[in-house]
């Protein structure tokens, strides 16, 4: 650790208290990492998928045993609630669980008729994945990358945010301690700018980035440059639709957690709400009065249901995007301000009247800011839905499931959920189309970005060649 100002900065965001500064690591340390990344591929990839689920067994196990000392590193970082912190830690150790369960039947051959005495598509490992993660859920990030990949038998370089170093540092401990090969996970302390040569390196096969926007653009060119596989989970701006005939009370309830939880920074928040007109009023009302109910405090206390933003910066964006909106004519239902005193609080927040042209509706908000918008019926509600740069999330409020799901294919996004909040299930795919990115995570489709679909034909032997014909 350092004592000079580094960009690998661990700032508690509830007190802007530092916790720790570290030095980024040297050209040299990052050519090490992959050293040994590479080292451990090589064996890693020999061991069977039921080998592999060894130590992803043991890696849940040991997420639920330290979940309260993890669970208050992620909270002392990026200040999340506690509460919050260790559900995330319990996630983490079903998608670890899932995979070990599972993968070798998501990766089992594929038998295929054709004109050889027998072909086969094989699922094999590419060697080293580069993953470039955000903060705001500093472990689910990474491990639902990380469970699949390495059950498909690659190894993994993480360059975390700087934000969370000590959640990168962690990470990496935890995968050792459950018995993972010496360097089949390797942590990078590094800025976002030191990522290009990494791409770029022969010993990097693929890239895998959760993050904003441009920086999805930022990495895609470079992996395009070095003629790399990238999967790319990008910012979101969920719409959540309820309908004249909606439960209004739960779509309220259910709204509020959907736009606030993480301290409402979640890539698949329910950001632009969109109520049809005739229940909008009674919608926009006891949304107002839920969010407004939420407690705002010390993410450390298990009480608390809002911390503060995770960077000062972070808030400083949200405030010029609700007092433009407000200044083009958005009201404020409740919050509207930053919190008082220490901490980079900002108050959870309802506007209504908001416009398709105002920042809260265009722009990816990213804190507890709900938009609300009046729209006339269901089809005006899809077509302003699908108004947006992003394409992650959705939800759909109706009392009338047949109508809600002919509804859902009309949205453009990679999920909708009807009369739920949007949530990742290691079960299901989770991934977005437009801004919001490319490829998909978790599930079956998961485990299938980082491997080489490799197709093996076999002819009889003994006969002539009768192979198909050259291209
Ligand atoms: P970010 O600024 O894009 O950072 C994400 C990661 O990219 C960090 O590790 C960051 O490193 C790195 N990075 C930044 N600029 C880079 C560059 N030019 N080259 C290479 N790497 C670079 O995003 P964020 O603000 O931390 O995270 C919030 C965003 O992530 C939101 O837009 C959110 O919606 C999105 N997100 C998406 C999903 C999803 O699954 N779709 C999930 C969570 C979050 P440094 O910290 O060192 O800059």
């Amino acid at each position: 650790m350092s004592t000079t100002l580094s960009p690998i900065t661990s700032v508690n965001p509830a007190t802007e208290e530092v916790l720790a500064r570290f030095d980024a690591f040297t050209p040299e340390e990052v050519d090490r990492a992959l050293d040994e990344a590479q080292d451990a591929f090589i064996a890693w990839r020999e061991r069977s998928i039921a080998d592999r689920a060894i130590p992803m067994r043991r890696l849940a196990t040991l997420l639920r045993e330290r979940a309260d000392k993890y669970g208050r590193l992620i909270t002392i970082e990026m200040g999340k609630p506690i509460a919050e912190a260790k559900a995330e830690l319990e996630k983490c150790a079903w998608g670890a669980e899932h995979y070990a369960e599972h993968a070798a039947r998501y990766l089992a051959d594929e038998v295929i008729e054709s004109s050889a005495q027998r072909s086969i598509v094989a699922f094999e490992p590419l060697g080293i994945v580069l993953a470039v993660m955000p903060w705001n859920f500093p472990f689910w990030q990474v491990i639902r990358f990380a469970a699949p990949a390495l059950m498909a038998g690659n190894a993994a370089v993480l360059k975390h945010a700087s934000n969370v170093p000590q959640c990168a540092l962690a990470i990496e401990e935890v995968i050792r301690d459950a018995g993972f090969p010496e360097g089949l996970l390797r942590t990078v302390l590094v800025a976002g700018s030191a990522v290009e040569p990494v791409i770029a390196d022969p010993r990097v096969r693929a890239v895998t980035l959760t993050g904003s926007s441009d920086t999805g653009s930022r990495i895609a060119e470079l992996a395009g440059r070095a003629l790399k596989k990238s999967v790319l989970e990008l910012g979101g701006s969920d719409p959540y639709i309820v309908l004249a005939d909606a439960d209004i009370d739960a779509a309220a309830k259910v709204g509020a957690r959907a736009r606030n939880q993480n301290n409402g920074q979640s890539c698949i928040a329910a950001k632009r709400f969109i109520a049809v007109e005739s229940g909008a009023r009674d919608f926009e009302r006891r949304f107002a009065a839920e969010v407004e109910a939420l407690r705002v405090g010390d993410p450390l206390d298990p009480k608390t249901q809002i911390g503060p933003l995770a960077r000062a910066d972070l808030r400083e964006t949200l405030e010029r995007q609700v007092s433009e909106s407000i200044r083009m004519g958005a009201r404020v239902l409740t919050g509207g301000e930053r919190g008082a005193g220490k901490g980079w609080y900002y108050q959870p927040t309802v506007l209504a009247d908001v416009t398709e042209d105002m920042p809260v509706f265009k722009e990816e908000t990213f804190g507890p800011v709900a938009a609300v918008l009046r729209v006339r019926d269901a089809d005006d509600a899809v077509r302003v839905a699908n108004d947006s740069a992003y394409g992650l999330g959705a939800s759909i409020w109706t009392r009338d499931l047949k109508l809600g799901e002919s509804l859902a294919r009309k949205i453009e996004s990679g999920s909708v959920f009807v009369n739920g909040m949007v949530a990742s299930d290691p079960r299901l795919p989770f991934g977005g189309i437009k801004r919001s990115g490319y490829g998909r995570e978790l599930s079956s489709y998961g485990i299938k970005e980082f491997v080489n679909i490799q197709t093996i034909w076999i002819g009889a032997g003994t006969q002539k060649p009768t192979g198909p014909q050259s291209e």
